[in-house]
């Protein structure tokens, strides 16, 4: 079944291939999928999924999931098109689908401190603020103020930063099943060279160590307290290891890529044979910091 159902300001297409939307490169197809441009597009969706009683997915840049091969049952919600980034003295208000690099930049822009971490970070706001994403010592939760958020009925309502329950890689927004339409960051005021110079720094350093050249979805595992996931991985010999297209990086292992055809299964293949190695060495439980989605 594929097609286009037109609703007042947003389309609705069938059958579509996550793959097509996710930086794995991999991943079934969405049952329903919707691309919003506005905050309306965004509730009329939700009502959509309410009125058919069918489950609703928000994927954002899609650069922290790995889709099953069997894809999503139901709506997913693609935001990257609700995107508009306000300005008000040492605040940036951005949509939930505005790219985190976007904001970080035009924080740059403004002379703003606070944001430079997030320079690289290839998320929406709203992926951003649900992952609490954070690098280099610096986290979405030091520098958010609230955030605009819809339930699954399409009411609207702010929560504040401090009632997000923001801690690492985490917080109660995929509990409470709500979707992030802006989020506010309050800045400081900076030395624009400063600035510059620490975003260039930061941009250096991940590409000598990240393996960007290849579809990933970053980082695979969270950080256990007291280990280095990407050393523990390395030590046990995995770096390289192939299972069918998935691949442990070579040049960081903490990262799974993509070397071409690689399916769902070839990846969780892939993270199981990694947290039974690591086990079996070091004692230490992998827990996955990418959301993984969909059916089999
Ligand atoms: C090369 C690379 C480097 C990376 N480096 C980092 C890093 O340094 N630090 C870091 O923390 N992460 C990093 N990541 C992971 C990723 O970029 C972040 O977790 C990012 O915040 C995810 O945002 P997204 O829009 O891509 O979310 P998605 O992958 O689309 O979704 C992730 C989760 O958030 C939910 N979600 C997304 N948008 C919304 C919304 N608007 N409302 C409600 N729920 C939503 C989804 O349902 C899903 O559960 C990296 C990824 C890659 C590929």
């Amino acid at each position: 079944m594929k097609g286009t159902t037109m609703l007042p300001n947003c389309d609705i297409r069938t059958d579509v291939p996550l793959k097509d939307y996710t930086f794995t490169r991999l991943g079934g197809n969405a049952d329903y999928f919707s691309t919003v441009r506005s905050i309306e597009d965004a509730r009329q969706t939700v009502l959509f999924a309410l009125d058919r009683d069918l489950p609703l997915t928000v994927l954002g840049n899609g650069s922290n999931v790995i889709v099953r091969d069997g894809g999503i049952r139901g709506v997913v919600m693609y935001t990257p098109h609700l995107s508009a980034i306000t300005v008000s003295g040492t605040q940036i208000t951005a949509e939930g689908g505005a790219p985190l690099i976007s904001v970080s930049q035009k924080a740059r822009e403004l002379g703003l401190t606070g944001l430079e971490f997030a320079c690289g970070i290839p998320g929406s706001v709203g992926g951003a603020v649900v992952m609490n994403a954070g690098a280099y010592g610096g986290e979405i939760k030091d520098v958010l103020t609230r955030a605009c958020v819809m339930d699954e009925n399409g009411d609207i309502f702010t929560v504040e930063a401090a009632d997000l329950e923001l801690g690492y890689r985490t917080s109660n927004i995929e509990k409470n099943r709500w979707i992030v339409l802006s989020a506010t960051f309050d800045l400081k005021p900076g030395d624009p060279k400063a600035i510059q110079a620490e975003m260039e720094r930061l941009t250096r350093l991940r590409r000598e160590k990240q393996p960007l050249e290849y579809p990933s979805c970053g980082s695979v595992f969270k950080r256990p307290k007291g280990h280095y996931v990407g050393p523990m991985i390395e030590a046990c010999g995995l770096k390289g290891l192939r299972i069918g297209g998935a691949e442990v990086s070579t040049k960081h292992a903490g990262f799974i890529v993509n070397k071409g055809g690689a399916t769902a299964k070839d990846y969780l293949a892939l993270i199981d044979e990694i947290k039974r190695r690591v086990y079996e060495k070091f004692g230490v439980k992998l827990e996955t910091e990418v959301r993984i989605i969909g059916e089999d």
